[in-house]
């Protein structure tokens, strides 16, 4: 039986950089291919759904569970922003 995260693909992989959301110095296509690998690893990951349970929708950023979070976390920090904007004016 599998054991999230100790048996995650990505813990084990010699190139933890592939799930993140940037890295610097890389091209858009660069950007694109690398998660394109991380998605691929992650759709072969034993514990893939403990993963997305465990995602964290605020906090968490790159690719977990083959999704990019990045659009979600801009969303969330877009909502606080304005939210505190709104309560300090
Ligand atoms: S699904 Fe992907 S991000 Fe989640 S534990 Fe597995 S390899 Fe890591």
């Amino acid at each position: 039986m599998s054991t999230y995260p100790t048996d995650a693909a990505c813990a084990w992989s010699p190139d933890k950089t592939l799930w993140d959301a940037n890295v610097h110095g890389e091209t858009p296509f660069q950007r694109e291919v690398r998660h394109i690998q991380a998605k691929a690893i992650c759709a072969t990951c034993p514990v893939g759904f403990e993963c997305a349970q465990a995602i964290d929708w605020t906090w968490d950023e790159g690719i977990r569970a083959g999704t990019l979070l990045p659009e979600k976390k801009t969303a969330a920090r877009t909502a606080r922003a304005r939210r505190a904007m709104s309560v300090s004016q």
